[in-house]
């Protein structure tokens, strides 16, 4: 029998902890954050915060103890500590899906398994790797594990750039050839305990230097690119047994293909909109699938468009007054860094 008021535990306190556990508090779900952050913006937003480092394991089952379900924001998690944390409560979505996506490699090897299209791509141990695989320039060489906001990764425009970027080779990483980009989308997708889903349409996603700066619905594409992600979205959640809310993110080249960038297990910044957008966010839907609570079919109320403040814009936006159809979003970090995630703004538009 469900309690009535379930306590979610959510590791990572962030931006994405922290608009959960404001998801979670309008359904009356209670949440306890795990974070190894002393200045954790969640801090601000949950019920109990417990900071601690993730090796301490005393630390993680006082967090266990209280807590109903877990899930989490970020996919690097030791893999042992949610393994630990699973023999005890149930955590959404699973942590072997994060095995198979905290890898670029494994993860495209995956994803292509699926019969769905990605970039070429190699593995790259080393130099000679890298030299061998020179028809894959220009490419986008990426670490395997622990990159994100297009930290970890090094363009490479020709042979040169080989020599001239000091690449680490302590790390593994995949060499992906670039591609021509007509646009970039982005499926946002939450799959129930019953296997049901609800998919929003596509997001269109503007990159400025590998970070993302925009974030628009509808995103102008063709009908069948639209049926296609959100096909693919589907059967990938299906394969993984998903539960929770993902995204996947895709490339569409200049041909008009079709191209899976990377999966994430978790709520995702481009799909920041669909608190304005919709009646149901994509992280209230997490919280709704992960406490195992009802699924309530999905409903447009506005198009809109979110831009995402980095490091010092932050200061001005903190300072101005926002019209009706304006919402803006500080993240409360206590830190400002250069081209760190310091809030956003989404415009609602009918
Ligand atoms: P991250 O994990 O940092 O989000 P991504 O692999 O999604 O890394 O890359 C970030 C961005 O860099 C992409 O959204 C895209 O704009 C650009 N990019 C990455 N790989 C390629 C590629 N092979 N061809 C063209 N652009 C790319
Ligand atoms: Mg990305």
């Amino acid at each position: 029998m469900l309690k009535e008021n379930p306590v979610l535990g959510i590791i990572g306190g962030g931006q994405l902890g922290s608009m959960l556990a404001t998801s979670a508090k309008k359904l009356k779900v209670n949440t306890v954050i795990l974070t190894n952050d002393l200045n954790a913006p969640a801090k601000n937003f949950c019920d109990e915060i417990i900071i601690t480092d993730y090796n301490k394991l005393k630390k993680i089952d006082d967090f266990v103890s209280k807590v109903d379900f877990v899930t989490f924001e970020f996919e690097n998690i030791p893999f042992n500590v949610l393994e630990h944390i699973v023999k005890r409560k149930p955590v959404y979505p699973k942590p072997s899906i994060n095995q198979i996506v905290q890898n670029r490699f494994t993860e495209k090897k995956f994803v292509n398994k699926q019969g769905i299209k990605t970039t070429s791509y190699k593995l790259i141990k080393n130099k000679s790797d890298l030299l061998n695989n020179e028809n894959l320039l220009p490419g986008y060489l990426k670490t395997c594990t622990l990159g994100y906001d297009g930290k970890g990764q090094y363009v490479l425009n020709d042979r040169d750039d080989v020599d001239n970027l000091s690449i680490d080779f302590k790390r593994e990483y995949v060499l992906e050839k670039k591609i021509n980009l007509k646009k970039e989308i982005s499926i946002i997708i939450t799959r129930f305990l019953n296997a049901d889903c609800l998919i929003y349409e596509p997001i269109e996603n503007i990159h400025v230097n590998q970070i993302l700066n925009k974030s628009v619905i509808p995103a102008i594409i063709d009908k069948n690119i639209f049926d296609q992600a959100q096909q693919q979205a589907k059967l990938l959640a299906e394969k993984l047994d998903y539960i929770g809310t993902m995204c996947v993110e895709y490339f569409i080249d200049e041909n008009n293909n079709l191209l899976l960038n990377e999966i994430a297990p978790r709520v995702h910044n481009s799909g920041h909109l669909t608190i304005n957008t919709h009646n149901i966010s994509q992280f209230e839907n997490h919280v709704r699938a992960v406490c195992d609570l009802e699924k309530i079919e999905l409903k447009k109320n506005y198009n809109a468009e979110m831009i995402n403040i980095l490091g010092e814009e932050i200061k001005t936006y903190r300072n101005k007054s926002y019209p009706k159809n304006q919402f803006f979003f500080d993240y409360l970090k206590t830190e400002i860094k250069e081209k760190r995630k310091m809030g956003h703004i989404t415009t609602v538009k009918s």
